[in-house]
């Protein structure tokens, strides 16, 4: 009789450990809160932007995401109004949420080929923690309450978004501002857009507006709704990255597979996806890869800690810099990260970010 393995959290990564263990002989019931697949109503339909190298990310998490990835064509990152075109090679765009055209739509597909049994309206619950089998695998996301529940060191993030259909794809940019710590970024793919300004802070009506003006003055861009929410990110100790919570097994973001800089968690949710199912088949070979994935959270964590939140405030000052620097002089400098080498030891297609990957 095949073994059961229950899988709470029936976004990306907890999709992708699905199929794997189904491929596998595994009988896999997936939970979530929500009534149906396509992740957290919260947040979805969006899209995502992340540097990524799709063919040896599909490769390992033995599933081809070719046909959702869309690489991203422009990326201007803008300090105030002062405009630099960000190099884009190996930046791709992607949809989650339940639209045809999305990531969710496309693994919950194959879960479905694979006889994957969904229970929607189904939480996991504190109490019932003590209670799972081992080798339970927990892929909650971004979601407070789960931390809270697992015991998981997290920051909370305050933000607008907006979201909606748009007459265009594969542009993204990125605007810095001193009303927030983290930025305010547009993506858009499949002819759908997300726009999000976020910070570790509560973030203003004001420094919205400030936005808004923003985008219209320079991209001519006007979205007419847009909600205040918030979320959890594993980036609160240099030490969040884990494979395993007790018997637990984590994956996706809540295991810390994101970016403590730029907060990038598509590709570590993917890869991790992968390592959660491999965590009941192999486990030496999961602890060695969700190592090798994170291996770098630490150095970024301090990096964004100690140097980059004590310069992030400067934002005139950087703009004053570029301008007298001159604006094409920064663009080519900046396009030189796209010449520039592996690190050694780093991992094809993961590695020019600092990140974890
Ligand atoms: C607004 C926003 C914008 C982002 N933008 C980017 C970006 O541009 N680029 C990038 O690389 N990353 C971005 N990220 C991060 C990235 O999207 C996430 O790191 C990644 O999608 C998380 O995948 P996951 O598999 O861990 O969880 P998710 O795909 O979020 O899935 C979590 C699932 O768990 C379910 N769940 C939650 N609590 C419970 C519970 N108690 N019981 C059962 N089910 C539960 C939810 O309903 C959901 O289905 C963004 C995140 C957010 C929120």
């Amino acid at each position: 009789m095949a073994k059961t393995i229950d899988i709470y959290g029936a976004g990306m990564s907890g999709l992708i450990a699905a199929i794997n263990l189904a491929r596998e002989g595994y009988d896999v019931v997936v939970h979530d809160r929500e009534k149906g697949y396509g992740g957290d109503p919260q947040y979805n339909p969006s899209t995502h932007t992340t540097p990524i190298d799709v063919e040896k990310t599909s490769e390992y998490v033995g599933i081809d995401l070719s046909p959702v990835f869309h690489p991203v064509i422009r990326c201007p990152f803008y300090f105030h109004d002062t405009k630099i075109e960000a190099p884009v090679k190996g930046i791709y765009t992607v949809e989650r949420g339940n639209r045809p055209t999305s990531l969710d739509t496309l693994l919950y597909n194959q879960c479905k080929e694979l006889g994957v049994q969904f229970s929607w309206n189904d939480p996991l619950k504190k109490e019932d923690i003590p209670k799972l089998p081992k080798n339970t695998i927990v892929a909650c996301g971004l979601t407070p309450s789960a931390y809270e529940m697992l015991g998981i060191p997290y920051l909370r993030w305050y933000g607008w978004i907006s979201r909606g259909e748009i007459g265009f794809s594969g542009y993204s940019w990125i605007w810095l501002d001193e009303g927030i710590t983290e930025y305010g970024y547009l993506s858009s793919v499949n002819n759908y857009y997300f726009n999000l300004l976020f910070s570790i802070r509560h973030v203003s009506k004001e420094t919205l507006k400030k936005y808004q003006d923003f985008m219209v003055r320079n991209e001519g861009v006007e979205h007419e709704e847009w909600i205040y929410t918030g979320g959890a990110v594993p980036i609160a100790s240099p030490d969040n990255p884990r494979l395993f919570q007790g018997d637990l097994i984590l994956a996706g973001t809540i295991s810390g597979a994101m970016d403590p800089m730029l907060w990038f968690g598509i590709l570590g949710a993917t890869v991790t996806g992968k390592v959660a199912a491999l965590a009941v088949t192999d486990r030496e070979r999961a602890v060695a890869d969700f190592r090798r994935f994170t291996r770098r959270f630490r150095q970024a964590y301090f990096m964004k800690n100690k140097v980059h939140y004590r310069m992030r405030p400067y934002v005139r000052l950087n703009e004053l810099l570029i301008n007298a620097i001159g604006v094409k002089r920064v663009e080519k400098l900046a396009s030189m990260v796209d010449r520039m080498p592996l690190l050694p030891g780093s991992i094809p297609g993961f590695a020019r970010v600092m990140g974890c990957f």
